[in-house]
Formats: C-alpha cells, sequence, structure tokens
C-alpha cells in the first residue's frame, strides 16, 4: 500500500480526513478538506492552510494538519 500523502488540498481528490493539532496545546480537532478548501481555496498546501488556522480552545497559531485516509463507515 502506497503511503498516504496530502500535499495539496485537491489531492486525493479531497477524499481525506484532517485531524488538527495544536503544537501549544495539544487540543485536536477532525475537519473535512472541503471545509479549508471553501476557506483557502483548493490549490492551498496543507501545511500553509493549518499555519493560518487558529486554535479554538486557546487562541494560538500552532496548528499542524495530519490527513488520513477516509474512514470508512461500517468497519471497526
Ligand atoms: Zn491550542
Amino acid at each position: 500500500m502506497p503511503p498516504f500523502h496530502i500535499d495539496k488540498l485537491s489531492d486525493e481528490f479531497g477524499q481525506y480526513t484532517l485531524i488538527l493539532t495544536c503544537e501549544a496545546c495539544k487540543h485536536e480537532r477532525v475537519t473535512v478538506p472541503k471545509m479549508l478548501g471553501a476557506l483557502c481555496g483548493w490549490d492551498a498546501k496543507l501545511q500553509d492552510v493549518a499555519r493560518r488556522l487558529r486554535c479554538s480552545k486557546c487562541g494560538k497559531k500552532q496548528c499542524t494538519a495530519k490527513a488520513v485516509p477516509p474512514r470508512r463507515a461500517g468497519k471497526p
């Protein structure tokens, strides 16, 4: 299985799940590329977008984004 790597938001046709982690307080939230694509454009790089995001808990801009393959419904 090839490694799952996302560079731009439009990679993998936007079919993946994003885990945003705040480096300051370790607050974690899960989102979808659709949300960020509408905000920043689909050609934006994932890491650039993550840097622009503000943590909803502590308000700092120290988010890192990790892309994971989409979770399939019905499987554990
Ligand atoms: Zn935070």
